[in-house]
């Protein structure tokens, strides 16, 4: 139950993952020094130089140990609230680690969990008829790109008194079959990959955001009776390495420009502690396009996961603590 026992469903549900040693750290007789002793608290295991480190226990909503399937990690940790959609909840379901932690590998199995899961709770409700929605957008830099067109130009973050915050132009398709997602997100992945390489970006460096929209209305048999209409959009948030800004973060330093410091990344990180503390006072949504743009689906009434990853590695251990005290923010 993702709502948790006292029924906080605004809360963001907070979970790590942790990935296994790959053949690289292997080879190099790499240790793990992190252990999920049950299925909410993973412990530093280890004796380190470093007095700072000594054994400390992390608590969260779930934690998953380097032997789970993202399938675990989807049905623990994301499926409930990607499917507030079908209800017409917003939701959005985000990735937060350092690079190589398992971001993109996480995100994407659950994207393909989710969709599938929300093909089937179409199909077990024919009373309604649906519509799903596919874009896809990447925010490097500040500068927002279609990742469903070749054309790089940045589009515009717009106001819209009705539909609040839109993406100018950004390609929306209608989705036919699961088939045709499989099309659009190996579209979305070569797109990221030209920007890499033409357009010397680094992934690590960017934001991508997976929406599905979900229309449904009431099939009207006889013609007669109200019709109703509900309106949802879920989105997949792969984000930047969290290495852009956990050095920042920690040193408690003002947000300024440059290209080592991800403001998206930053300003994220400051919305989602003001609302892990409670909603009131002044939440910075303007300050960066990613909060912008998921605005209407981060807070209010939208609900929110939050899957942060690590590296089990003891070279990554720095990293790995940053991301859980971020984690322990954002809970
Ligand atoms: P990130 O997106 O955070 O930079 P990736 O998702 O690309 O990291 O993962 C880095 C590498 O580790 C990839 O080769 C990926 O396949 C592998 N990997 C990540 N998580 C897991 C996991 N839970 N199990 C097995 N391999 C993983
Ligand atoms: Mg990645």
């Amino acid at each position: 139950d993702l709502q948790g026992s006292s029924g906080q469903d605004e809360r963001i549900f907070v979970s790590v993952r942790m990935r296994p040693l790959n053949e690289r750290e292997i080879a190099r007789n790499d240790v793990c020094d992190w252990e999920c002793i049950n299925s909410t608290t993973i412990i530093f295991k280890s004796n380190m130089p470093d007095r700072s480190l000594v054994p400390t226990a992390y608590t969260f909503d779930r934690v998953f140990g380097s032997e789970c399937h993202t399938k675990q990690v989807y049905e623990e940790g994301a499926k409930e609230i990607a499917l507030a959609a079908v209800s017409g909840i917003n939701s959005s379901i985000f990735a937060y680690g350092q690079t190589s932690s398992g971001k993109t590998y996480t995100m994407s199995g659950v994207t393909e969990y989710a969709v599938a899961d929300i093909y089937e709770y179409m199909n077990q409700h024919k009373e309604r008829e649906f519509v799903l929605k596919f874009s896809a957008l990447e925010i490097y830099n500040e500068a927002v790109r279609d990742l469903l067109s070749t054309d790089s130009t940045p589009l515009r973050v717009l106001d819209d008194p009705d539909k609040g915050t839109v993406v100018e132009k950004l390609i929306e398709e209608t989705l036919i079959d699961r088939n045709h997602l499989q099309e659009l997100l190996s579209i979305c992945e070569a797109q990221r990959q030209i920007g890499e390489t033409s357009l010397n970006e680094s992934s690590s460096r960017s934001h991508q955001i997976i929406r599905l929209t979900v229309e449904s209305s009431t099939r009207e048999y006889s013609g007669a009776g109200s019709s109703s209409t509900l309106t949802a959009t879920v989105n997949f948030v792969d984000l930047a390495g969290s290495e852009r800004a956990s050095q920042t973060l920690a040193a408690g330093a003002r947000l300024k420009e440059g290209s080592h410091i991800n403001r998206s990344l930053l300003t994220l990180g400051t919305v989602v502690r003001k609302l892990s503390k409670g909603r009131n006072g002044h939440i910075p949504y303007r300050d960066s396009k990613l909060t912008r743009i998921l605005h209407n689906s981060l807070g209010g009434n939208a609900r929110t996961a939050m899957i942060c990853t690590i590296s089990p590695s003891r070279s990554h251990v720095e990293q790995s603590r940053n991301t859980l005290l971020f984690a322990s923010c954002a809970k």
